[in-house]
């Protein structure tokens, strides 16, 4: 599939399938998300622009890379992209954070956006927007729409796990949008969840289930 990279280094593979298993507890949970989201962060960023600036090292004057180019945005989707903040700010630590607040209409899947707050410049920066689970997509779709409301250009899409049917429509809606995720998973459940997935990410993470 066009624009999907999964991530299959054996550290994240291994992470979450510690995560997937039903006995992992909420706390064991929470750290490997952490973990993962560090390593999801490096592949989401490997393209940052760089610039060379010139440096005394204690022996010599020498030119090397530092970044340049638009700052980051990291855009959380609530509730359960929370999880996969605090990892990417460690980091990148200038990053601005934004959060989009959507939850899905259990009968029809359909999404309802109950809070946004974005930075000021939100526009003039790259966003990389998180959400642990790419299901139906129609959450994905409706933050990006949002966010290219407000202006901006350059949107990364980075999740744990994604679902053929989610990667479709996100594919269809937005074709420029680069996602990023740590497994492709075999499909839905009639209830939208993903299979075999990790359950509900939200309860997962805070444990309300
Ligand atoms: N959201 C979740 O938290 N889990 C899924 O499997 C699908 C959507």
């Amino acid at each position: 599939m066009p624009s999907l990279t999964v991530v299959e280094h054996p550290l994240v593979q291994h992470k979450l399938t510690l995560m997937r298993d039903r006995n992992t507890s909420t706390s064991k949970f929470r750290h490997l998300l952490h973990e993962i989201s560090l390593l999801l962060a490096y592949e989401a960023t490997r393209d940052l622009q760089l610039a060379e600036i010139e440096i005394d090292t204690p022996l010599e004057r020498a030119r090397f890379p530092v970044l340049t180019g638009k700052k980051l945005c990291l855009v959380s989707i609530l509730r359960a992209g929370t999880g996969l903040l605090d990892g990417m700010l460690e980091l990148v630590p200038s990053a601005r954070v934004g959060h989009i607040g959507l939850y899905r209409e259990p009968g029809s899947l359909g999404v309802v956006e109950y809070y946004l707050k974005l930075p000021d410049d939100v526009s003039q920066r790259q966003v990389i927007l998180v959400d642990p689970m790419l299901a139906t997509g129609n959450s994905a779709v409706a933050a990006i729409t949002r966010l290219k409301e407000m202006g901006v250009g350059s949107i990364k899409f980075v999740c744990l796990v994604a679902a053929p049917e989610g990667v479709a429509k996100l594919h269809q809606v937005f074709p420029e949008i680069a996602i990023i995720a740590a497994a492709l998973d075999r499909c839905l459940d009639k209830h939208g969840y993903i299979l075999p997935g990790f359950g509900d990410a939200g309860d997962r993470l805070f444990g309300t289930k």
